[in-house]
């Protein structure tokens, strides 16, 4: 980790104001839903632990993480919320959830046996596999397994859930199979029904694509990239236009050169001008977690202007094309921001259009070298 005593040079600026707003739009657009803010992976790299005061200071009471080790962080940093772990606990993560206090998911026959065998006072949710076919009790199996842990001494089944493998779109039908195996589970069940389900990410919840399903049922909602106002599908557009960018990332500018024709820019000489460029050097490569395939069409916010990425994009620094030489790109000088994603630059989503992947990967890609300064 670098000191955080000298000026950073790559900054994410993360807007607590925003993510507060983001919060009340979704709780609005499903008023009848208990959000659970999805924090792992470091809060989609925003910071799990800033991200969940935050959401705590709003009211949120419930948080998820994938991981036992995520999870324990954050109760270290006095975070008191619920903490579910989304992710299938290893039968040496017992312990850990029992004495952190934290809900695990039961993800298949054989954990619920080793739940049962560990004597431990455990919260869990038991989770099926629709169709997902990642983790999850099959949907023939999970009514005897509920009822077997809920025979369990010291275990409380808190909740029956499960993942949907299309809610972010463009075709939502295999959602609607999903749901009806889920239901049937919870049919099957009857009174011995878990007292509150979950289905929902954010996509589904934007889409309201359970609501009539599971009427009259307590839910929770798994938010996760939608909190920080990013958007998994292009088809999600309209119905999340009025969420807010949380991450603004922005580094500096190192370096301002002429480069002329028959020169070239970076490792294995792939850019060349045709007249002279001005060409400015930033700070940050594929070691700050920006992917080389930036290089690819991305561009940067400079002035108030979007540049070109040109050349490769190195482990450290890259390289923007500012204009003609003599043109207004004279005006950059090194120290000056250069806006890589967010508010005076692209946003996230056209970048990770460009390289070919969805925004949350280049966030949750941010690599320690990368501060994190909280905005607002
Ligand atoms: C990551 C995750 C979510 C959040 O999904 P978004 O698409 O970011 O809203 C919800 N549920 C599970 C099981 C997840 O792994």
């Amino acid at each position: 980790m670098p000191s955080d005593a000298v000026p950073a040079l790559v900054r994410a600026e993360i807007d607590g104001r925003a993510l507060v707003r983001n919060v009340r739009r979704l709780r609005q657009h499903d008023p009848d839903g208990q959000p659970v803010g999805v924090v792992k992976a470091d809060a989609y790299g925003h910071g799990a632990t800033f991200i969940a005061r935050r959401l705590m200071d709003e009211g949120i009471e419930w948080l998820a993480v994938s991981t036992v080790a995520e999870a324990v962080a954050l109760r270290e940093d006095g975070i008191t919320a619920r903490l579910l772990v989304l992710g299938a606990p290893l039968t040496d993560h017992l312990s850990w959830a029992a004495r952190y206090d934290l809900d695990l998911t039961v993800s298949s026959p054989a954990v619920a046996d080793a739940v049962a065998a560990s004597g431990l006072p455990l919260r869990v949710h038991a989770k099926v596999d629709t169709g997902m076919h990642r983790l999850g009790i099959a949907p023939e199996a999970a009514p005897s397994v509920v009822r077997g842990l809920q025979r369990t001494p010291g275990v409380s089944v808190e909740a029956l859930w499960t993942h949907f493998a299309t809610a972010d779109g463009p075709d939502v039908s295999f959602v609607y199979e999903q749901l009806r195996r889920f239901t049937a589970v919870l049919d099957a069940l009857g009174a011995d029904a878990p007292p509150v389900v979950h289905t929902d990410n954010g996509p589904a919840s934007i889409r309201h694509l359970t609501r009539e399903a599971l009427r009259g049922r307590r839910r929770l909602i798994r938010f996760g990239g939608v909190l920080y106002g990013m958007s998994s599908d292009p088809s999600l557009d309209d119905a999340t236009s009025a969420l807010e960018p949380v991450m603004r990332l922005v580094t500096r500018v190192v370096h301002v050169q002429t480069v002329v024709p028959g020169e070239s820019v970076s490792y294995g000489r792939t850019w060349s001008p045709e007249t002279p460029r001005c060409v400015a050097t930033l700070a940050g490569g594929y070691g700050d977690g920006l992917p080389r395939a930036m290089q690819r069409g991305a561009t940067v916010g400079i002035g108030g202007r979007r540049v070109p990425v040109v050349g490769r994009v190195c482990m450290d620094m890259l390289m923007v094309d500012l204009g003609v030489a003599e043109g207004p790109a004279g005006d950059v000088r090194v120290g000056d921001d250069a806006v890589l994603w967010g508010r005076g630059g692209p946003p996230v989503e056209t970048t990770a259009l460009a390289c070919g992947t969805m925004p949350y990967e280049l966030t949750c890609g941010l690599t320690s070298r990368v501060v994190r300064v909280p905005v607002g």
